[in-house]
């Protein structure tokens, strides 16, 4: 990315700094509530506001398809499947399970599409916070994993009928990389969308190389700490202050650490760039779970050529951290009023 990046965000600079002699047509800008979050964006194209509504469908089927939540989707349907039976998968089920498969045995299990039980014992599908005893912890770990799936033939076999996945480390990307693909097929050759934190920058502004986009700061998620310049890629970002339940006064993040049954900690938020959004989203829960040493680990091994951006807390007065990959550098920059609070550094690779 490097050198060819630097001069295409300095293009965009000189953009901005001539605002005032925007040419362009305004793009269509939406946002609707959708997946317990907010769908919003731009779409820049000739005629009426058909591709919003476009975007609003496939966000609806998804919804209606892969959520956890609701005894009548597709994984509903899965989760109350009996043990033994071979069940046919929709096209969207079965993408969505190859990536968070890939995802968990590169991972070691980090990443995990069968955490539902996990989310359910801490009160994520009642919005009722639990904190749960050991024994509840060591049971329902015990009720994780225990399936096949065929991506080929396109089912899959419980070996359990307590086997219940949760898709929502992924879903809502593979919703963003469909709405793409179809905004791309109807001919649209620049538009932005984010769905709650998993976005895709298609092509760029009328007259500029590229979007620029802004990173959410974890600690003020109204607030944006850093930004950088992106053209056909997907950004997503993960953090706990994205949705959390309350017990006792304490704040458990809905990102699940299979290996202890709790809440994963240690990282304020990560942020994937890829040209993928499905996993751009993976990544970041994955990430998330991992906790700094292992996530870099885990991208120098697998995912070399993935950008990341991981922001580590502070230890007393320090800064908070934060680790970029080399593909960043020349690219991301930290806004003026938060030099004095994050410290930037890039990984080497
Ligand atoms: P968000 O974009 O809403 O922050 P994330 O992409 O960070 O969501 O994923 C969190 C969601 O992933 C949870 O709400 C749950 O559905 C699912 N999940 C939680 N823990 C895990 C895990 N260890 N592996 C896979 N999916 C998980
Ligand atoms: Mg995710």
């Amino acid at each position: 990315m490097g050198r060819s990046l630097l001069i295409a965000v300095t293009g965009v600079c000189v953009c901005l700094a001539f605002a005032g002699c925007d040419r362009d047509t305004p793009p269509t800008e939406f946002s609707f509530e959708i997946m317990g979050t907010v769908a919003s964006g731009k779409i820049h194209h000739d005629g009426d506001g058909s591709p919003v509504r476009m975007v609003e469908a496939v966000f609806d089927s998804i919804n209606f398809q892969l959520s956890s939540w609701r005894d009548d989707s597709e994984v509903g349907r899965l989760n109350a499947a009996p043990a033994g039976t071979a069940v046919a998968l929709s096209k969207w089920l079965n993408d969505c399970l190859i990536v968070s498969e890939a995802l968990h045995k590169t991972s070691g299990g980090a990443f995990d599409p069968t955490a539902e039980p996990l989310m359910r014992l801490w009160g994520f599908y009642r919005r009722q916070g639990h904190l749960p005893s050991l024994a509840e912890l060591d049971s329902v770990r015990t009720l994780m994993g225990g399936y096949t799936h065929d991506p080929d033939s396109r089912t899959l076999t419980k070996q359990r009928a307590n086997v219940r996945f949760d898709l929502g480390g992924v879903a809502k990307g593979y919703a963003v990389d469909l709405a793409i693909a179809d905004l791309s097929n109807a001919g649209i050759r620049s538009a932005m969308i984010d769905l709650g934190g998993n976005l895709f920058c298609l092509g760029a502004p009328p007259e500029r190389d590229m979007w620029r986009v802004g990173v959410r700061d974890p600690l003020d998620k109204s607030l944006i700490f850093a930004t950088m310049a992106l053209t056909n890629q997907a950004v997503a970002t993960s953090g706990a202050y994205e949705r959390f339940v309350i017990i006792d006064g304490k704040r458990y993040g809905h990102i699940m650490n299979p290996a202890t049954g709790r809440p994963a900690e240690g990282l304020l938020s990560v942020t994937v760039i890829t040209s993928s959004a499905t996993l751009a989203d993976g990544l970041t829960t994955t990430l998330y779970v991992l906790g700094p040493d292992k996530a870099v680990d885990l991208l120098r091994t697998h995912y070399p050529n993935v950008d990341a951006i991981l922001v580590l807390p502070g230890e007393g007065d320090e800064k908070a951290r934060v680790l970029a990959t080399p593909g960043l550098e020349g690219n991301l920059e930290i806004q003026e009023n938060y030099t004095s609070r994050y410290l930037l550094s890039f990984l080497k690779f």
